[in-house]
């Protein structure tokens, strides 16, 4: 880990010109040479004819073909081998010039006059080619340095740095992937304007490239800007964690001296998160996915600390980003949606529907509930989905019962954070006028926690929905720390026993009877029971035997788009 002299575009240069022409072509053009001009000295200096397979062919015509052949050679090597061809090419033809020159004046034989005159043909039709190829480099490489380098700092640019990421990955070379993000640029550029707020950058660029350059963090570095405010350090050549940290403080110390803009001093500082190769990401885009998780992380913590390692629990948190994001936009484009899941009596006769909400990501492939619910809740948002589930809801069965009257129950879900809102109720009862929605077809489905959570409160919130006809029903029951008291003070009218009960319920005898006494003690509570999730005969065949009152499951009746439940309503 010397300090040695790193110049990053000559880093960049030689990393890129790996595919090199092989040594072998480079050998075999010189041997073909060789082979090919002594055919044309032996021929040439030998009989006039020459006795190929038994076929007698003129000398001068195999002369002719070997002296082409060798010319090519010659002028291939001068083509493809740039510096190192011409100087072999032309290394040997001065070679052969001498022994050509004695052959004609001294030695006084004229046949080799023609070679004399290809010699210098060649000679003259090598330098041409060389110096045309010359030029053609210069102009090459400032094509090359341009598509690598970016133009307002001249350092590497996004591509530059993508290349030569995926050349380490490649050679499998451990290396670090630093994203860099300056604070607060926006208010920088916005404060003083594009055209100074790029000097900021140039100066900042300015700072990195000589640390990196200088070799002073003691690492091999790149320094790279991505777009707009975004750099990308690249680390080679560390021994542990620490030096990375070191290096990523070196480029954090530079900033700390002022930076005066027309004559005011401007302080600056970065938000650094890094992932390695290759222990965090073994792909390009996915490393540099990664260390951007990681410097958003310092900059949504905003803490002391401006440097982060990626781990993979961040990417829990982004993935909740995400899914937040695609609720916030589906609740402000109306792209919050339900299905309804009919529920039968044990007679296949159906009960009613339970709204379940829906959304979409921008692919247009359903999210499902379960990963889009505990976000909602956790940020905040699920009493809008809940809102909007409801009002839809009761919108289409509303229009519906005007016309057909019918005796079903709607089931909507409600979570803690809504139920506990002051106009919770006042909500329900305005939504169900506004829709012409019956109270008594209602349900609204609350699970245990909202019990164990804040039991006083949901009693009296529950207690006043009742006074409006509203049911009650308790969802995923079995799945929290309910008591027999608490259920005894609940004036429910459904238990919804969970899903996973159903499932083991025929496994064995044990889990059976537990079934059969969760409906034993609803009924002796007055409460309905209905059992969620039965997907196969069997499951409904015991149920009928332990006396359960409803079904809602797969085997009857997936969650249905409108139109479906609509028509089921109509003919049942
Ligand atoms: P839940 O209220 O217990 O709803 C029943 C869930 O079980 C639904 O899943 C339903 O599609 C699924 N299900 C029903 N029968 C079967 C079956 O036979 N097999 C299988 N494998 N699954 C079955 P979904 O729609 O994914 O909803 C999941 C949970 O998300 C719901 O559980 C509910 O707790 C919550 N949820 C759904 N919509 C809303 C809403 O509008 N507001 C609130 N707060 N929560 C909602
Ligand atoms: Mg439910
Ligand atoms: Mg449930």
């Amino acid at each position: 880990m010397g300090k040695k002299n790193n110049n990053q575009q000559e880093t960049l240069i030689n990393i890129f010109n790996e595919k090199k022409n092989p040594t072998s072509v480079f050998v075999f053009l010189i041997v073909l040479y060789f082979v090919s001009n002594f055919i044309v000295i032996f021929t040439s200096r030998n009989a006039e004819v020459v006795n190929i397979m038994g076929r007698v062919v003129p000398s001068a015509i195999i002369t002719g073909v070997f002296s082409s052949v060798s010319n090519i050679a010659i002028i291939s090597m001068v083509a493809v081998y740039r510096h190192k061809g011409f100087a072999a090419a032309l290394t040997l033809l001065l070679v052969q010039f001498p022994s050509v020159v004695f052959t004609i004046f001294v030695a006084k034989t004229y046949s080799s006059i023609p070679g004399l005159f290809t010699n210098l043909m060649a000679m003259i039709a090598i330098i041409l080619i060389y110096s045309n190829n010359l030029a053609k480099e210069k102009y090459q490489e400032t094509l090359n340095a341009q598509a690598i380098t970016d133009r307002l700092t001249g350092i590497p640019n996004r591509f530059a740095c993508t290349e030569y990421i995926s050349t380490l990955i490649k050679r499998e070379n451990p290396f670090v992937v630093v994203s860099i993000d300056i604070n607060n640029f926006k208010s920088i550029n916005d404060s003083l304007g594009h055209s100074n707020g790029n000097k900021v950058l140039i100066e900042i660029a300015n700072r990195w490239k000589i640390v990196a350059e200088s070799g002073a963090s003691g690492t091999q570095d790149l320094v790279a800007r991505l777009s707009g405010d975004e750099f990308c350090l690249i680390i080679r050549g560390y021994a542990t964690e620490e030096d990375i940290i070191k290096t990523i403080n070196h480029y954090e110390n530079v900033l700390e001296n002022k930076f005066t803009i027309n004559g005011n001093d401007y302080y600056i500082n970065a938000s650094f998160g890094y992932a390695m190769y290759p222990e965090d990401a073994n792909e390009t885009d996915m490393i540099l996915s990664y260390s951007d998780v990681a410097m958003y992380d310092v900059k949504k913590k905003n803490s002391s600390n401006h440097i982060c390692h990626f781990t993979q629990e961040l990417l829990k948190d982004e993935n909740n980003l995400e899914i937040e994001r695609i609720i916030r936009y589906s609740i402000d484009n109306d792209g919050v949606f339900y299905m309804l899941q009919p529920q039968f009596d044990i007679n296949h006769h159906l009960r009613g529907f339970e709204a379940l909400a829906r959304m979409k990501e921008a692919e247009g492939n359903l999210i499902s509930p379960a990963t889009f619910i505990p976000v909602a809740e956790k940020v905040g948002l699920i009493d809008k989905i809940d809102s909007c589930v409801f009002d839809k809801s009761t919108k289409f069965f509303g229009e519906i019962l005007s016309y057909h009257p019918a005796d079903f129950t709607l089931s909507i879900n409600v979570s803690v954070r809504h139920l506990m809102k002051a106009d919770f109720v006042d909500e329900i009862i305005s939504t169900l006028g506004r829709n012409n929605f019956p109270a008594d077809h209602l349900e609204i489905e609350i699970t245990e926690s909202i019990m164990i959570e804040s039991a006083e409160k949901a009693l009296e919130c529950i207690n006043e929905l009742k006074n409006y006809g509203i049911k009650i029903a308790i969802d995923d029951f079995g799945t929290g720390y309910s008591s027999l008291s608490y259920l005894n003070k609940l004036p429910a009218d459904l238990l919804k026993i969970d899903k996973s009960f159903i499932d083991k319920m025929n496994l064995n005898e044990s889990s059976k009877q537990y079934v059969a006494a969760i409906i034993s003690i609803g009924h002796i509570m007055n409460f309905e029971v209905i059992s969620e999730g039965v997907e196969d005969v069997e499951q409904i065949e015991t149920l009928k035997k332990i006396n359960c009152d409803f079904i809602q499951g797969f085997i009857w009746g997936k969650p249905l788009p409108e139109n479906e439940a609509k028509e089921l309503l109509l003919n049942s």
